[in-house]
């Protein structure tokens, strides 16, 4: 099992950086990364996280949407470590989501994204995948994506007024 690490927040400039294509996946370094992800973002009821938010500078991402008690209504899937990721594809549609964010602590915003995306990533063993995803996993795998760019979601709300504080967005839509 991996190892919880410190997740940098907004303000850290390592969150503004590109992050830099992996190489061998077989690398051991890499491969206890993911496992350190992976126990990252459920300790923290995530249900995603991208490597630069724990200071590592690659091009990779955990995608883990499940229930849990900062995301109820998230769908179930496998966790799953997405590296070299690309966006292959988008719908044209943008719908509008409430996203929050382990390195931005205590905000919700209003964020568009596309709907739906074809995307193509190396899996942890090295497979490459080619993928269709739509509604809120599409929505994760944007605003990971976006990490890797060194973007953050309050770069894309729209209005500073779709900012609201956890406690004021628990008490509103749940
Ligand atoms: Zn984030």
């Amino acid at each position: 099992m991996g190892n919880v690490r410190p997740v940098i927040e907004l303000g850290d400039g390592r969150l503004r950086q590109w992050a830099r294509p992996v190489g061998p996946v077989e690398d051991p370094g890499l491969q206890s990364l993911i496992d350190d992800l992976l126990a990252t973002v459920v300790l923290k009821n995530g249900v995603g996280i991208a490597a630069p938010q724990v200071a590592s500078g690659l091009q990779l991402f955990i995608v883990a949407s499940r229930p849990n008690p900062r995301y109820p209504q998230a769908p179930t899937m496998e966790p799953t470590a997405m590296i070299n990721p690309r966006i292959l594809s988008h719908s044209h549609d943008q719908v509008k989501g409430w996203e929050g964010c382990l390195s931005v602590p205590g905000l919700r915003g209003l964020v568009p994204r596309y709907r739906a995306i074809e995307v193509t990533y190396l899996d942890r063993d090295g497979q490459r995948h080619q993928q269709y995803f739509q509604d809120f996993i599409a929505r994760i795998f944007q605003h990971e994506y976006d990490h890797l760019q060194g973007k953050v979601f309050l770069d894309r709300v729209e209005d500073p007024q779709d900012i609201l504080t956890e406690a004021e967005y628990q008490q509103r839509f749940t």
